[in-house]
C-alpha cells in the first residue's frame, strides 16, 4: 500500500485577526518529493509554511501529517512526526562554538539516534562548518550563520522539510550551496516544501510548482511549465499575461 503523503493542507483558510490570509488552500507533499511554494510578496507563502508547522491554527480545513490529522496541534507536537520548518531567523547560541550549538541540537532532536553521525553529514553538507567547528557562532559572517541554522535542521533527516525563503538575503554561491544541500536530502528521502520568492533553484529542485496570489492557489504543475515571472507572480507558459508583457 503506498504510503500517505508527507504533508496535506485540505481546504486550509487562515486569517490573523481579521485579515483573512488564506483561502480555501489545497496542497499535497508527496514522501521524497520537493513542492516549490512560490508567489509575489505578501501573497501568503510564509503563512501556509506557518499553518504545516503548526504555528498559526488554520481557521477552517484540515493539516495533515502522514495521514494523521495535526489541525490545530502544537509545533512542537508536529515536530516530534520529523515535520522541521527552516527560515531565515538564525536562533544560534552566540557564545557557544559551532560544535557545541550542533551538538546541542542533536541532543534534543527527536529523530536524531547518533549524534555523532549527525555531526558528520551536517559537516558533509557543509564543509566550511567543519573549519569553522571551534569557532564562537556571534562571530561567524551572516552567512555563516544561516548555513549554521540549516546544518543544524537538515543534519536531523526531518520526514519533512519546510524551508522558508532561505536564499533570502544570501550570496548566490552560498544559496547554489544551499540548495545542493537541499537536494541532497531530498535524494536521501525528505520530502521539502520549498517558500521562495527567487525562483531559478527553487524551479531546477522541485518536482512540482504551486503558485500563491493573494491568498489563493492559482497554478500548480511541472516547473518545466513554468513560462514567465513578471514582478515576481508566476505565469505559467501561453498565460497571455506572460506574452503581453506591460509597457
Ligand atoms: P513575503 O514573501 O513578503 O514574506 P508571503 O507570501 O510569505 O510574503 P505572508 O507572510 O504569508 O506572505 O503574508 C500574507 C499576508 O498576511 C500579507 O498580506 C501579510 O501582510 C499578512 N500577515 C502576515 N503576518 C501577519 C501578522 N502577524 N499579522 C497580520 N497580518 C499578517
Amino acid at each position: 500500500m503506498t504510503p500517505p503523503p508527507a504533508l496535506q493542507l485540505e481546504d486550509v483558510s487562515a486569517s490573523y485577526g481579521s485579515f483573512r490570509a488564506l483561502f480555501h488552500v489545497n496542497l499535497t507533499v508527496e514522501n521524497g518529493s520537493a513542492v516549490a511554494l512560490i508567489g509575489a510578496n505578501g501573497a501568503g507563502k510564509s503563512t501556509v509554511a506557518r499553518v504545516a508547522s503548526g504555528l498559526i491554527r488554520p481557521s477552517s480545513g484540515r493539516l495533515l501529517i502522514s495521514g494523521s490529522d495535526f489541525t490545530g496541534s502544537a509545533p512542537h507536537q508536529i515536530a516530534r512526526t520529523g515535520v522541521a520548518l527552516a527560515n531565515e531567523g538564525r536562533s544560534l547560541f552566540a557564545s557557544l562554538t559551532v560544535q557545541e550549538n550542533l551538538s546541542l541540537a542533536f541532543r534534543n532532536a527527536p529523530s536524531v539516534t547518533d549524534p555523532d553521525a549527525a555531526m558528520n553529514s551536517a559537516f558533509a553538507l557543509f564543509p566550511q562548518l567543519e573549519e569553522r567547528c571551534t569557532q564562537q557562532a556571534g562571530t561567524l559572517s551572516g552567512g555563516e550563520q544561516r548555513i549554521l541554522t540549516l546544518a543544524r535542521v537538515m543534519a536531523t533527516k526531518p520526514q519533512l522539510l519546510i524551508a522558508d525563503e532561505l536564499s533570502l538575503g544570501l550570496a548566490p554561491l552560498v544559496t547554489t550551496q544551499v540548495y545542493e544541500a537541499l537536494a541532497t536530502i531530498r535524494d536521501s528521502g525528505c520530502a521539502l516544501l520549498i517558500v521562495e520568492q527567487h525562483l531559478d533553484h527553487a524551479l531546477a529542485l522541485a518536482d512540482e510548482v504551486v503558485a500563491i496570489e493573494k491568498g489563493e492557489i492559482t497554478f500548480r504543475g511541472d516547473p518545466a511549465d513554468v513560462g514567465e515571472v513578471t514582478g515576481g507572480l508566476l505565469l505559467p507558459s501561453g498565460h497571455p499575461a506572460a506574452i503581453d508583457e506591460p509597457t
